[in-house]
């Protein structure tokens, strides 16, 4: 939709992988506007630190559906690989377990049915079935509902028949459990989840489309790592004429009467536009920047009352060596699954055991550690700090020693003989640095009653010029998801200012 160049401005409150995505897709349609970030890079959870030769992507690793994010370039008729590498991922994941089983995660069909006969032959034929599920959910769920704004209950309305064909009410692992008889193979087809902030055992079986969406279009890491993706978005945006601030904290967003009119910056400078949108915590857009107006302070009650997502523990290290035999991506898991899910969302405290994702980016692109040497970080699922309100300051650093003696026992001989450097991001750390209510790393989790309609809206009801971008919005987290988002967004906001 083509907007006249000038007629409306927009701010977009944050540089995430949504904010960017929406900047990009307003100012190509020819609204200037401008994208505010309060940290002094941009990313948000794909931020990025240096240190001492390594590379540390803060967040994001595992790159999936491309074409979304090539459409962003091609909506002003450019090419990605401009100012973007994309590098395949194989295997997808490589999964083990405490009894020493390994699972290698592949696309390619022959590959993968190897490896489920290894656990199971009679699970082969249970998995094509769930593989024929898994596609018909991406079709309705992604294809059709994806990135389609759930303004109005009707359109719940519509989409239900079909939802409630596909089983949506019922969770990810029981459909998974259905076709597929091994403990293990459970495991690995519902695990996904986890990476979008939801437990298997309760998030909407219409999250399966995740493993249809790797199918289809593959795995990827960024040349130069997630942090280039970002760069690349950057570069996009302003060469297309967008203004991007940072260090820039939005304090406030400024009202007149049912509209917003701009932001105040907490420097005190204040920024007019016609149409504000944020890709901020929904929690903190609501509570502390319209904590002015009744509609914020009445949302953000709502939002107090609704489940969020877990959270993480994240350890960032070099190595002085580059380990044999690592897969890019990997999962470990404990010796517990089911019971260990459930604590991690449902609390109070942290659990005695974890299980683990590892990421060693260098096994597929080396440029992220100074030759000869490799970088990595190992994160655990944690439960978020209105569960159980750990005092990560003290506890952070023997967890972290505890994980890394693990990793040592199973995956890393060696490990901390070889470690030059680590730093630790802690839920605390989601929270204060990101403004994350209760330090979640996903926001409002991803249960049937909480997507689509029942998601805080891609608009807001009350504040008509008022929008939201990003995990906390539909469909949800995840950087297809929150990209996703940020295409419902500029459709709602891109016809709202044809209209005005
Ligand atoms: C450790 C980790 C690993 C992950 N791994 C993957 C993965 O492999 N693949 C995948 O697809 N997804 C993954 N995810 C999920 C994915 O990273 C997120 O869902 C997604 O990046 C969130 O993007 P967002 O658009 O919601 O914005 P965010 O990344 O949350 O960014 C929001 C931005 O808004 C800014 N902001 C907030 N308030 C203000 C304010 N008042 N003023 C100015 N700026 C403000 C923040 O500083 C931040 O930069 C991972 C997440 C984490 C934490």
């Amino acid at each position: 939709m083509n907007v006249p160049t000038a007629a409306r401005t927009a701010i977009v409150i944050g540089a995430g992988f949504g904010g960017l995505a929406l900047a990009i897709r307003l100012q190509s349609a020819g609204i200037p506007t401008t994208l505010i970030e309060a940290r002094d890079k941009p990313g948000g959870r794909a931020y990025v630190w240096h240190d001492q030769g390594h590379v540390f992507d803060a967040g994001p690793t595992v790159v999936t559906d491309p074409d979304a994010l090539r459409e962003l370039w091609a909506l002003t008729g450019q090419d990605m690989a401009r100012d973007v590498t994309l590098l395949p991922v194989s295997p997808f994941y490589r999964l083990q377990w405490a009894d020493g089983k390994v699972f290698d995660y592949f696309n390619d069909g022959a590959q993968l049915e190897a490896q489920i006969r290894r656990f199971n032959p009679d699970d082969l034929e249970g998995y094509r079935k769930f593989h024929d599920y898994a596609e018909k959910v991406y079709e309705e769920g992604y294809l059709k509902l994806g990135t389609t704004p759930f303004l109005k209950l009707g359109q719940m309305l519509n989409a239900a028949p079909a939802l409630i064909k596909l089983e949506a009410y019922r969770s990810v692992h029981s459909i998974v459990a259905r076709f597929i008889k091994d403990p293990h193979l459970q495991q690995a087809f519902s695990f996904h989840t986890l990476l979008v902030g939801g437990n298997p055992f309760s998030t909407s079986a219409i999250y399966a489309l995740i493993h249809a969406l790797e199918r289809r279009g593959g795995v990827w890491f960024a040349k130069g790592g997630t942090n280039q993706l970002v760069a690349g978005m950057v570069a996009l945006f302003e060469r297309l004429g967008g203004q991007m601030m940072l260090n820039a904290k939005v304090a406030r967003i400024d009202t007149d009467g049912p509209r917003t009119i701009g932001v105040t910056l907490a420097d005190g400078r204040s920024l007019s536009a016609d149409m504000v949108a944020s890709n901020g915590d929904v929690m903190h857009n609501y509570r502390d920047l319209l904590g002015h107006t009744r509609r914020g302070r009445t949302k953000a009650m709502i939002l107090g009352k609704q489940r969020w997502s877990m959270s993480l523990f994240v350890l960032h290290f070099g190595l002085s060596k580059m380990p044999e035999g690592l897969a890019h991506h990997s999962v470990l898991f404990g010796p517990r699954y089911k019971e260990l899910v459930n604590e991690i969302f449902k609390g109070p405290k942290l659990a005695d055991d974890f299980s683990l994702y590892l990421h060693s980016p260098c096994v597929t692109d080396p440029s992220l550690a100074p030759p000869g040497m490799s970088t990595h970080y190992v994160l655990a699922p944690v439960p978020h700090l209105g569960r159980a309100d750990v005092d990560w300051a003290t506890v952070g650093p023997a967890y972290a020693e505890r994980i890394l003696a693990s990793l040592e026992e199973r995956m890393i001989p060696d490990l901390r003989k070889n470690l030059t450097v680590k730093r630790i991001f802690t839920p605390a750390d989601f929270s204060s640095e990101l403004a994350a209510h209760h330090g979640s790393a996903f926001s409002v989790e991803p249960i049937l009653a909480q997507s689509a309609w029942f998601r805080p809206q891609n608009r807001d009801r009350s504040i008509r010029n008022f929008y939201i971008v990003g995990a906390g919005t539909h469909p949800g987290a995840g950087i297809p998801g929150v990209v996703g988002s940020a295409k419902a967004t500029a459709q709602v906001m891109l016809a709202d200012a044809a209209l005005a």
